[in-house]
């Protein structure tokens, strides 16, 4: 974990231990997750703020723990209004008083929330960025004690991110109306450009600046080839029935698809995507949030209002357009910190087709996606441990042997000696250059290669090439994927702009002339290693890692929190989030003292609900007792 921080905030032990305190009697949990200790300390102390933690990292917890800790009221700027009722919810649930104001609330409810804010009656308040616009909103922000603001999705304020809205520009209103007042932004997407936008268009004052690593340890990344496709992705989803994953494909009708072919499989799933009516849309969404269906399948207009903590797996069915989408799709895997899988699914020509819609765009815009799609796809054919390549594209490095787990560092691939095949390559590339005097793009090397009798073969008579045909005895598709690897080894590379072509670089000159010896890979093993196969390693149930559960009691205590949550009309993990329940079923607690030393359980969850989970452990335990007969 990576810290900038710019000022020594005061060090005191008192708050060590008030913070402590504060954060298992209202939120349960036992300790801090990285830099949240400091965050909260320096919002405390009344500075500005800039964080930067991954999805999942813990980013409300940052406000809302000052916000139970001191007096006055948190303002909290969010974009996504369906996410605030779930907050709002879930602080209610654990006894905080916090409340949201949108336009979405009716005439009588809005008048009840304001009598509330004027009489100080909550600690926290969700706005939306368009409501800062009204003037009656400023005014009534003036009189209620307001210590704090929040900005969630931070980058949202600049032009150079990836999802800019103008409402955000007039936060920076907020620090000259409220001076006084300091700012807290935070974002789990920003690259350093952004980062300087944020701070100055927030203005904030001399902040503190977090950076956290963008490593997430709990997630599992892995790559498959596509072949049988439906079928790996089935069993695989079957290996995993009771939980909760989304499965992202690149079209509308391909999401409804494989609901469709799931659903007839016997595992109900639901589509999700832009096409759909927005109250079937939001219905969807809706069953998934609530664990009554458990997979969804659906483009990439799914996410963004998705903070679903136990999401057990991400599958990639196609191919995405950049690591920038892939890793933010994956993220949205193990929130809640227990293991999650990431599944890519390739094939070369997923990437050919993405190539082909960026032909239909301009210039600048299809030089951008395709070096985008080049890095794609070199993770998707990359030997190497997948998290260091992710990681390595957002700027950060991964120490030898850190990874936790990727297919490549779990079950290495295979290597053969290429240095025929390579030299094949190579020739091939300085022969068309010699004889025509220009470069060409890695498929018509292929089919020369493979002596195939094209149009342009003949336009530029290299069927008259020595290496014509000399590669017969391969797949065209392998010579595809040999000339990537070359690229990707520095032998090849790939220019930019509208025809990209391959060229030779100085060491792959070197290496054909000096005979060099070259390793390439073996393609990705197209099947999915089984959870109990001799690779079974690569993935456990999240159970098996957190220690020896008992899965009975674990399904057991997740009805009865489903039946709570359905009765109070509320997302099960606002109850309690997975981690907890796995944590009961481990340890069986026996009385309230026992039951509130797990992680999730605070005082006041612990007082609502501590009885029906308590009574249920009990039950499940006395029943067990009896099915045993004495030793
Ligand atoms: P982010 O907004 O950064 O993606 P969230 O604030 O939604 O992350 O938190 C992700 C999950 O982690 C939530 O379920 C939250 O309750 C949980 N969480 C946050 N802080 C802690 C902590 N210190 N210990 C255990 N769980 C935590
Ligand atoms: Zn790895």
């Amino acid at each position: 974990m990576i810290a900038t921080r710019e000022t020594q905030p005061p060090v005191t032990t008192l708050f060590d231990a008030d913070a402590k305190m504060a954060l298992k009697h209202h939120f349960g949990f036992e300790a801090f997750r990285p830099l949240q200790e400091e965050i909260v300390r320096d919002v405390l102390a009344g500075r500005d703020v800039f964080a930067l933690l991954p999805t999942g990292g813990g980013k409300s917890l940052c406000f809302q723990l000052p916000a139970v800790m001191r007096e006055g009221l948190t303002v909290v700027v969010s974009p996504l209004i369906a996410l605030m009722k779930d907050q709002v919810d879930g602080l209610t649930t654990a006894g905080v008083p916090a409340t949201f104001l949108n336009s979405a609330l009716d005439g009588n409810e809005t008048r009840r929330r304001l009598r509330g804010l004027h009489q100080g009656a909550y600690r926290l308040l969700y706005l939306a960025p368009e409501r800062l616009a009204l003037d009656h909103v400023m005014r009534d922000l003036a009189q209620w004690n307001v210590t704090r603001f929040a900005i969630d999705e931070a980058h949202c304020i600049s032009e150079w991110g990836h999802d800019f809205r103008p409402e955000y520009r007039r936060l920076a209103e907020l620090r000259r109306t409220f001076p006084a007042v300091p700012v807290l932004a935070l974002t789990a997407t920003a690259t350093e450009r952004v980062r300087r936008d944020i701070v100055a268009s927030l203005e904030l004052r001399e902040p503190s600046v977090y950076v956290a690593s963008f490593n997430r340890p709990n997630l599992r990344y892995r790559v498959v080839a596509k072949a049988n496709t439906f079928a790996s992705l089935l069993g695989f989803v079957r290996e995993r029935s009771k939980e909760s994953g989304i499965v992202y494909a690149a079209s509308r009708r391909q999401a409804e698809s494989l609901a469709q072919k799931l659903t007839s499989s016997g595992i109900p799933a639901l589509p999700y995507h832009a096409g759909l009516e927005g109250s079937e849309r939001t219905y969807n969404q809706e069953r998934f949030r609530r664990d009554d269906v458990r997979v969804i399948c659906a483009t990439i207009a799914f996410g963004m209002g998705i903070d679903k903590p136990n999401v057990r797996y991400v599958v990639h069915y196609d191919l995405p357009k950049s690591l920038e989408s892939y890793y933010q799709e994956t993220g949205r895997a193990g929130r809640d910190g227990l293991p999650a899988d990431c599944m890519l699914f390739f094939s070369a020509s997923d990437a050919a087709k993405l190539r082909g819609f960026l032909d239909e765009k301009e210039e600048r815009e299809r030089a951008l996606g395709l070096e985008a799609l080049r890095l794609m796809t070199g993770y998707a054919e990359s030997a190497e441990c997948r998290r260091a390549v992710l990681l390595r594209h957002f700027g950060e490095t991964l120490a030898a042997g850190a990874c936790t787990g990727c297919d490549n560092c779990l079950a290495p691939r295979a290597t053969f000696d290429g240095t025929q095949a390579a030299q094949k390559f190579l020739s091939t590339v300085i022969r068309v250059r010699q004889a025509s005097g220009f470069s060409v793009g890695l498929n018509h090397l292929a089919d020369v290669l493979c002596g195939r009798d094209t149009e342009k073969m003949r336009a530029w008579y290299h069927d008259s090439l020595s290496t014509f045909g000399i590669g017969k005895d391969v797949a065209r598709s392998q010579w595809l994927a040999i000339g990537r690897e070359l690229v990707r080894l520095g032998l090849l590379r790939q220019t930019d702009g509208l025809r990209s072509v391959l060229e030779l670089t100085d060491t792959g000159r070197s290496t054909l002339l000096e005979r060099r010896s070259v390793q390439l890979t073996v393609a990705a093993p197209p099947q999915i290693p089984s959870r109990k196969g001799a690779r079974g390693q690569l993935s456990p149930s999240p159970g098996a890692i957190a220690g020896a559960t008992d899965e009975t009691l674990f399904d057991e205590l997740r009805a009865l929190r489903k039946r709570l949550a359905d009765a109070r009309d509320v997302p099960a993990y606002v109850i309690f989030p997975d981690t907890a329940l796995r944590a009961m079923a481990r340890e069986v607690p026996r009385n309230a003292t026992e039951l509130r030393r797990i992680s999730g359980v605070g005082d006041k969850k612990l007082q609502d609900y501590g009885d029906a989970f308590l009574a249920a452990i009990a039950a499940y335990a006395a029943r067990r007792e009896n099915a045993q007969p004495d030793a």
